[in-house]
C-alpha cells in the first residue's frame, strides 16, 4: 500500500522527531497532542533542528521549506482521519495509548496502518483494543530520531506481512535501517541495552569501581562512545527502571532485577539530564559525578 500521508499522537521528544523525519522524507504529517503549547512547542523544536541541519549542510534550505509547509497540527484526533499510517507516540503508560487508541479508531478508513512508538508495552495487548490487529505493529525510532539510523518494526501476534512490508518500505524512504522484532519484553535494543545498564548500577552499587571508572571502562575498554552511566542519565533513570521493570514483570527471571541503586536514584528524582542530576550532576560548567 503507497503510504503518503502520517499521523503523528504526541508531540514531545520522540513525537518532534518523527514529525521532523517524515516531513522531510516527503511525508504530509499532521502532529497531535494535548495542547496547543505542545504543539507550537514541537514545531519550533523542529524548525531549530532543521536549521542546524541546513548550517551543516545536511539538507538545502529549500528542503526544510518544504518539509515545513508539509506539517499540520491539531488538538482533535479526529484530523488523522485521512491517514494511511499513524504513529502513536504519546507518554509510555498503557492506560492512556488504550484511551487514545478507542478515540481514533473510529475516524479511521479500513486501509490505515496503525502502529506505537513504545519501548516496552506489548503490541499484541494494544492491538487487542483495536478493530484491526493485523493492521497494528511497533514503530521504534531511536532517540534522537534525526540522527539514529535504525528502527525497530515489531509485529504482534496477528500483523500481516502486507502491514509489515509497507511499514519496511516507510523506513527505507526514512533512509533508516530496520530491525524486526517480535513482541517479547523491550523488543530487541532495549532487550540487550537496558540490563547492561541495569549491570553498570550493580557495579556501582557493589562498589567494584566508581562512576568515572566505569564509564572510562566501557569507553576505552569497549569502545563505546558513552560510557553506561552517562547513558542511563541521557535516556532518563526512570525510563530505565521501568524497562527493567518491564524485563522482570514480563520474563520472570532474576537476572533482570532492578538494581537497588538505580531504584534509589530514581526515588531521589535524580532522573538524569533532563532533571540536570542522574549519575552525574550537570548543574556546572562540567558534569561531576554525583557522588
Ligand atoms: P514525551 O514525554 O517527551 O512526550 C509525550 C507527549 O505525549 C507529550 O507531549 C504529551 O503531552 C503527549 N500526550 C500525552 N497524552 C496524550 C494524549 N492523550 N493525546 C495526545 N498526546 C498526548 O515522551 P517521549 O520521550 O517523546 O516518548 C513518547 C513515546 O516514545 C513513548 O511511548 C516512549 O516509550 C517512546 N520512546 C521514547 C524514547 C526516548 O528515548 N525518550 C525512545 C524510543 C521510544
Amino acid at each position: 500500500m503507497e503510504i503518503q500521508k502520517v499521523g503523528v499522537i504526541g508531540a514531545g521528544q520522540m513525537g518532534n522527531g518523527i514529525a521532523h523525519v517524515m516531513s522531510l522524507a516527503g511525508y504530509d504529517v499532521i502532529v497531535n497532542d494535548l495542547s496547543e503549547e505542545a504543539l507550537n512547542a514541537a514545531v519550533a523544536r523542529i524548525e531549530k533542528n532543521m536549521l542546524r541541519q541546513v548550517s551543516k549542510g545536511q539538507i538545502e534550505e529549500s528542503d526544510m521549506a518544504a518539509a515545513l509547509a508539509r506539517i499540520g497540527t491539531s488538538l482533535d484526533v479526529a484530523a488523522l482521519g485521512q491517514s494511511d499510517l499513524v504513529i502513536e507516540s504519546a507518554t509510555e503508560n498503557e492506560e492512556i495509548k488504550n484511551k487514545i487508541i478507542e478515540g481514533l479508531i473510529p475516524h479511521l478508513p479500513e486501509h490505515t496502518i496503525v502502529t506505537t512508538n513504545t519501548s516496552s508495552i506489548s503490541i499484541t495487548r494494544l492491538a487487542s483494543r483495536t478493530d484491526r490487529p493485523e493492521k497494528f505493529m511497533g514503530f521504534h525510532f531511536m532517540n534522537p530520531v534525526p540522527l539514529m539510523k535504525l528502527v525497530e518494526l515489531i509485529r504482534g501476534i496477528a500483523t500481516d506481512d502486507e502491514t509489515y512490508q509497507s511499514c519496511l518500505k516507510v523506513v527505507e524512504t526514512l533512509g533508516k535501517t530496520a530491525a524486526s522484532a517480535e513482541d517479547f519484553p523491550a523488543f530487541i535494543v532495549n532487550r540487550i541495552l537496558v540490563p547492561m545498564i541495569n549491570e553498570a548500577c550493580y557495579t556501582l552499587y557493589e562498589g567494584v569501581g566508581n562512576v568515572a571508572s566505569i564509564d572510562n571502562a566501557m569507553k576505552l575498554g569497549a569502545n563505546h562512545p558513552m560510557g553506561p552511566l552517562e547513558l542511563a542519565d541521557f535516556i532518563g533513570l526512570d525510563t530505565c527502571l521501568a524497562i527493567m521493570n518491564v524485563l522482570h514483570d514480563g520474563l520472570g527471571d532474576t537476572k533482570y532485577r532492578p538494581c537497588p541503586l538505580l531504584t534509589k536514584y530514581v526515588a531521589a528524582g535524580w532522573l538524569g539530564r533532563k532533571v540536570k542530576r542522574g549519575f552525574y550532576d550537570y548543574r556546572g560548567d562540567v558534569p561531576m559525578p554525583s557522588r
